[in-house]
């Protein structure tokens, strides 16, 4: 898992540093309020070509400037800049392995109350060298938390803003603790909202179904691209609605997705087998389809795909 690298370099105050030499005062008003957000993105390593592939940078850092908007930030640099900073990031460390960039852009200014507007604001990044996020082999266990999502009226789940991650860690942490691997968030009206960190498909009779983006989600990027890739290339029928807590599980397949979870078969929620336990076949499709798309495999697919080098 993530840790930090030696040789790595991250972007801070307009300049290319050693990322031990990034750091940020204790009176940050991101550190101190949350007011932060952030994409991750990765880098897959791609042998044959001896070279990383960023999947679908642009589309991360669209979603990111649109959220400027929901957190008043103001910052120098624009999306091209952003997409610029992120290869370079990786181009300077020099590094030959799977990526997952981390652009942010977080209220920078040392000052006290919590606010929005006419507080500065600030843009770094930084990577870590990650693999597997989550096992994507043998199926996860799954809880349903006994936390709520976030609702659009209290934190909008669909900016990935740093104080959001308290709600993902309070379930992520409960699953943990008794002993599945990853928690389902329920909305505050009962339906089913996401991952701590990751969306929600359901394969019921052939057809793959997911909540919508107004069910308190991060409209995901993987997401997107496994709709995108389910209707293109299986010819599969994609539903985005509301979910009910038991039709995880009464249906044929369950499967996560997010840039860290890559396509995370679920073989059980709440201790009930789903399907038969094992990877389902349409999973399966959409896992392999994915891996070749994020290595520039697929033609059609490749401007999703950004070389390093
Ligand atoms: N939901 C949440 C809460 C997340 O943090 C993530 C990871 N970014 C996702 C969904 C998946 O989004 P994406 O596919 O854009 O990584």
């Amino acid at each position: 898992m993530a840790q930090m690298i030696p040789g790595a370099f991250a972007y801070f105050n307009g300049a290319y540093v050693p990322t031990e030499d990034a750091k940020v005062s204790i009176m940050t008003h991101a550190l101190n309020y949350g007011t932060g957000l952030f994409e991750g993105i990765r880098g897959y390593y791609v042998q044959e070509a001896n070279n990383i592939l960023i999947f679908r940078l642009k589309e991360h850092v669209d979603r990111m400037v649109r959220n400027f908007n929901v957190l008043c930030m103001e910052v120098p640099e624009d999306a091209a800049k952003i997409e610029e900073i992120c290869v370079e990031v990786v181009r300077k460390s020099g590094f030959r392995e799977g990526v997952y960039i981390r652009p942010m852009c977080y209220k920078s200014e040392l000052s006290l109350g919590p606010k929005l507007r006419g507080v500065e604001s600030s843009f770094c990044c930084y990577i870590i060298k990650l693999g597997d996020y989550c096992d994507i082999e043998s199926g996860l266990d799954i809880a349903v938390s006994s936390w709520r999502r976030l609702s659009d009226n209290a934190i909008p789940s669909r900016v990935k803003a740093t104080g959001s991650y308290l709600n993902s860690s309070l379930a992520a942490t409960d699953a943990k603790q008794s002993g599945f691997d990853e928690a389902i968030f329920l909305r505050e009206d009962g339906t089913v909202a996401e991952g701590s960190a990751m969306n929600l498909f359901m394969v019921m009779n052939g057809k793959l179904i997911t909540p919508p983006p107004t069910a308190d989600i991060l409209v995901g990027i993987t997401r997107n691209t496994i709709i995108e890739l389910a209707r293109e290339e299986l010819g599969l029928e994609v539903i985005e609605r509301p979910i009910g807590r038991t039709e995880l599980y009464v249906c044929d397949e369950l499967f996560f997705s997010g840039t860290g979870a890559q396509v995370a078969p679920i073989r059980s929620v709440d201790r009930r087998v789903i399907g038969s336990g094992m990877p389902g076949p349409i999973s399966k499709k959409l896992q392999d389809v994915y891996f070749n798309v994020v290595q520039g495999r697929l033609p059609k697919y490749r401007a999703w795909c950004t070389p390093v080098y």
